[in-house]
């Protein structure tokens, strides 16, 4: 069965409530495609009022974070229970912002994955490398490395639902996009580790996403490659362009 595409935004702390309503209101035509299935990863404080300003339409919600314990004295963080009571349905989990500005490292992603799956959410496992890995050509056993230990423990069944955002670092941001041939090459990297780990027909089913700078230009040639499945999208999920990225 062919994978179903999934371009999904990574809002990041972009939109007040209000200003998150009127996006939604913005993107919402734009964003028609029966095909696909298009994800809103938002702030916490807006998921309660993008869930009702999405209701009717393609679109799903996602979160960008959470803590893997359901309630208690944890200043600060949310749970998956009250993500899915909301009507999260994704949530990013291991993107480069939170691994290097909040120091989460491999242990905690792979509870997060663990505990998201446990909790009815899917998760939007990222990996990626920097630009000095790059450099050294070491990035391929950085990656490998960073999917063996975030899905320590998680079933095939779990990862058959999964999926991964290969964002290389130095893409992220930056107006630098990975040629289409070097995302691909990554992310049927990262499908062959699949089945090497579980096997083939969980690696045929894992959904894997590029992101870093796709935009409206260069999302057509990154879809179109066979091991790219969708895209992770940061500064273009704001604007009408995700529209085009959403239909490219
Ligand atoms: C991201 O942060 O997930 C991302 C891909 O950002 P951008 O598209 O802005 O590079």
């Amino acid at each position: 069965m062919p994978r179903r595409r999934i371009i999904a935004g990574n809002w990041k702390m972009n939109k007040t409530p209000s200003e998150a309503v009127a996006l939604c209101a913005e993107l919402k035509d734009l964003v028609k495609n029966d095909a696909v299935d298009v994800v809103y990863c938002v702030p916490a404080i807006d998921i309660v009022a993008v869930v009702e300003a999405v209701k009717g339409t393609n679109v799903h919600v996602g979160a960008e974070n959470f803590y893997i314990v359901d309630n208690g004295a944890f200043t600060g963080e949310i749970s998956a229970p009250m993500l899915k009571d909301a009507g999260v349905e994704y949530v990013i989990i291991g993107h480069s912002e939170r691994r290097d500005i909040f120091g989460e490292n491999d242990i905690l992603i792979n509870q997060k994955v663990k505990k998201a799956f446990a909790s009815g959410l899917t998760p939007i496992l990222c990996c990626g490398e920097s630009l000095a890995l790059r450099k050294a050509d070491t990035y391929k056993e950085w990656i490998e490395r960073q999917i063996t230990w975030d899905l320590d423990g998680v079933t095939a069944d779990q990862v058959k639902k999964l999926v991964i955002a290969y964002e290389p670092i130095w893409a992220i941001g930056t107006g630098e996009t990975a040629t289409a041939d070097q995302a691909e090459e990554v992310c049927g990297l990262i499908r062959a580790l699949i089945a090497k780990l579980y096997d083939q027909a969980t690696a045929d089913e894992v959904r894997i996403q590029y992101g870093g700078s796709m935009n409206a230009g260069n999302a057509a040639e990154l879809l179109s490659k066979p091991n790219i499945d969708g895209g992770l999208i940061g500064g273009a999920s704001l604007k009408p362009d995700f529209g085009k990225i959403v239909n490219a």
